[in-house]
């Protein structure tokens, strides 16, 4: 048992019926720690958090909670409060009720009661809306109640099952901030399910990637971006053009080239696909023999799209065949490379970028 661990999950295992939807989970989470469960729809983010929950227990396995085995605890003994997607509020209780209503279970006095509402209020902001009913609210108000309500009795656990998945864009990427924010100040260990990768990269500390059932990796939001362990977490957390090629020798050969790698442990003559994020390919002029250096290619651009803050290059080159490359350029390079469409260009794909997988 490590010190600052607050929750520990031990190959935790679940089934429904014949379909395992859970294998072999293991998990440690620290104490104040903020983890996402990031997958796929359908890859058991819910049914394991429903775990911890208690709401729906585990069909193997232990859950630790601040060093008490809690694996078959019933989920009304547990400690930790949960905000859903959609906000399950009670619609005939104001946003003081809805609040006030696990603090009233627990029988305190009603003053301290009304004291404890008004800060929380406060702290979700929503201080001018204490006699309001939910659908007098607007999405976001609705899900800062449900955080408010979830929070309220300070529990040691917070569970977020996609708490912003069915708000608009912009009020999504405002809450999350205010969520982070909070939890930060609080200090209380949170658990948030997402399917949505730029939230889990924005708000965790770290980020359980998981993939039918299984855990994939577990890391900080950069070392899942920068060293994904594995092809799926390469394309499902931003994205990544790939290449069959043959490993040899800390390298692979693409066409005429070699391209170095930082990734090792790979057989010689292995077939390995190799893949680079479009914001690692960078671009270089022609007219210089640069392209006869390992880690550089010719290329062509075949297309070019404006997106706002970069330029979506679409390349080619001779050595890829027809794989075509993305690669997204700054302003400032398409400017100073002066960079049209057709035009000829060498790229370089940087060794420390350059990923390499077992091919599947
Ligand atoms: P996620 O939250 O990642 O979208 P879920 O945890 O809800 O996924 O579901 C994981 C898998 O388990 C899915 O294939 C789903 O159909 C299945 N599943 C979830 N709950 C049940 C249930 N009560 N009975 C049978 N299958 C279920
Ligand atoms: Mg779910």
């Amino acid at each position: 048992v490590k010190p600052d661990s607050y929750l520990e999950i031990s190959d935790l295992w679940k089934s429904f019926g014949d379909f395992v939807a859970l294998r072999n989970i293991s998990l440690d989470v620290a104490r104040g720690e903020f983890i996402c469960f990031l997958g796929p729809s359908g890859c058991g983010k819910t049914t394991l958090l429903r775990a911890i929950a208690g709401l729906d227990p585990q069909s193997r396995g232990t859950i630790h909670q601040d060093g008490r085995d809690i694996s078959r605890l019933p989920a009304s003994r547990r400690d930790y409060g949960i905000v859903f997607q959609s906000y399950a509020l009670f619609p005939n209780l104001t946003v003081t009720r809805n609040i006030a209503f696990g603090l009233e279970n627990t029988g305190r006095p009603r003053a301290e009661i009304a004291t404890r509402v008004a800060e929380l209020l406060a702290l979700v902001g929503l201080a001018d809306h204490a006699d309001k009913y939910p659908a007098q609210l607007s999405g976001g108000q609705q899900q800062r109640v449900a955080l408010a309500r979830a929070i309220a009795i300070s529990p040691g656990l917070l569970l977020l099952d996609e708490p912003l998945s069915a708000l608009d864009a912009k009020v999504r990427v405002h809450l999350r901030h205010e969520m982070k924010e909070l939890q930060r100040k609080l200090g209380v260990t949170t658990i948030m399910v997402t399917h949505d990768q730029e939230e889990a990269l924005a708000m965790a500390d770290r980020i359980v990637v998981m993939n039918h059932g299984v855990i994939e990796q577990i890391g900080t939001p950069t070392e899942i971006y920068r060293d994904p362990a594995s092809l799926f977490v390469a394309d499902f957390i931003g994205e990544t053009n790939r290449i069959r090629c043959r490993y040899s020798d800390g390298a692979v050969t693409i066409g005429g080239s070699v391209l170095h790698t930082r990734t090792a442990g790979h057989r010689d003559g292995a077939d390995v696909m190799m893949a680079i994020r479009p914001e690692d390919v960078l671009p270089h002029s022609t007219g210089h023999d640069a392209v006869k250096r390992p880690n550089h290619l010719a290329a062509q651009v075949t297309g070019m799209e404006f997106l706002g803050s970069f330029w979506r290059m679409h390349l080619r080159s001779a050595e890829l065949g027809d794989t075509p490359l993305l690669a997204n350029f700054s302003m400032n390079a398409v400017r100073r490379f002066d960079l049209h469409q057709g035009d000829d260009l060498t790229v370089e794909l940087p060794p420390d970028r350059v990923l390499i997988f077992a091919q599947a």
